[in-house]
């Protein structure tokens, strides 16, 4: 197997792949309230295509794909394509993205899947300001899926919080105990400057802040073990009197460009990468004509105008939801 390496040395193993840009949520920092103008579904990926990409990235050397959107709950058979590629490709790592709101139907069936990891999105356990941040989601229906799935599934669930200023940076303590009393690992977000129309630096939050935030709830201190990508970029945290474990994402203010090992393609097929990177390389014709040769070569050139680093797309009208988080 190939082992795939950018010009400034950082192995690239890892691939986020958007299965959909819908979503039934309109989270205020990710999408606007009318939403945003769908791509025709004859546009996105089938799923016989994305299992012919994923089989080229793993040959490439590619070890964990993420699935996530949009909402990948939302596509229909997405669930049953799961099956599918956990036969097809059995050695590589999935892991999946999503809000949680249509996990209960489906725990049985993504129960037996054997997911290496289930990353759940919760900002707030308030459920008036479930609805204020999602526009539309119910807190009750995110939180026993939450639930039923961890009591069904040996899966990891990580729980993702991205603080904004003034949204939810009073609740540090109430997502603690949720994740604590529910054997939950939280992560919290630093809020990314993608959608022009939200982030601004008043309400933007560093890890150094919300490390701040946590020492007032308890005796965290960091945990002292090696830190491997493949598990995401957080940096852990330990509580010495409860044990409970807690991920800071300092996406922004320390970012991990310097060993970013991951690539994006969007649910129309193409590469972007980096999330922060205006480039994107489209692989759909290669990816449809089943050319094997030419898509390596395509994402080969990809990985190898990989940016050192990440750039401020504060006034662009991208959204989290159409790269794919
Ligand atoms: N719908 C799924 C979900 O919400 O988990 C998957 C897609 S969503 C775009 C993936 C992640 O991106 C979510 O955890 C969301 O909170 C995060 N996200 C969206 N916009 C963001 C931003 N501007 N900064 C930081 N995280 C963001
Ligand atoms: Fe949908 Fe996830 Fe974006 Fe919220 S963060 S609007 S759930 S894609």
């Amino acid at each position: 197997m190939e082992r795939l390496i950018d010009s400034l040395g950082r192995t690239i193993s890892y691939v986020r792949i958007s299965v959909t840009d819908r979503c039934n949520f309109r989270c205020l920092y990710c999408m606007p309230e009318e939403g945003i103008p769908f791509i025709p579904h004859s546009e996105i990926l089938s799923y016989e295509d994305t299992l012919f990409l994923c089989g080229v990235l793993q040959k490439m050397g590619i070890k964990k794909i993420r699935f996530t959107g949009g909402e990948p709950l939302v596509r229909r058979g997405f669930v049953d394509f799961l099956k599918i590629f956990r036969e097809e490709l059995p050695l590589m790592h999935v892991a999946l993205t999503t809000n949680g709101s249509l996990l209960n139907p489906f725990i049985d069936k993504l129960s037996a899947l054997g997911l290496n990891s289930l990353n759940i999105s919760l900002d707030t356990v308030d459920p008036a300001r479930f609805k204020e941040i999602t526009r539309c989601g119910d807190l009750q229906l995110v939180q026993s899926g939450i639930i039923n799935f961890s009591k069904s599934s040996p899966t990891p669930i990580k729980i993702n919080s991205v603080l904004v200023r003034g949204f939810n940076d009073d609740e540090v303590f109430q997502l603690l105990e949720f994740a604590r009393i529910n054997h939950l690992l939280l992560r919290f977000i630093e809020f990314m400057p993608l959608d022009g129309g939200i982030w601004d630096k008043s309400c933007f939050i560093s890890s150094d802040e919300i490390l701040a935030k946590i020492q007032q709830h308890g005796n965290w201190e960091p945990e002292k073990k090696d830190h491997n990508m493949l598990d995401g970029p957080a940096r852990y945290y330990i509580n010495r009197d409860t044990g409970q474990r807690l991920g800071i994402i300092a996406a922004v203010s320390h970012h991990f460009c310097d060993s970013c090992n991951r690539l994006r393609i969007t649910a129309i097929g193409q590469l972007r990468p980096c999330l922060f990177s205006d480039t994107m390389i489209d692989l759909k014709e290669n990816i449809k004509h089943k050319n094997s040769n030419n898509l390596k070569e395509q994402i080969h050139y990809g990985i190898k105008i990989k940016p050192k680093c990440w750039k401020n797309l504060q006034n662009s009208e991208r959204h989290m939801s159409q790269i794919g988080g």
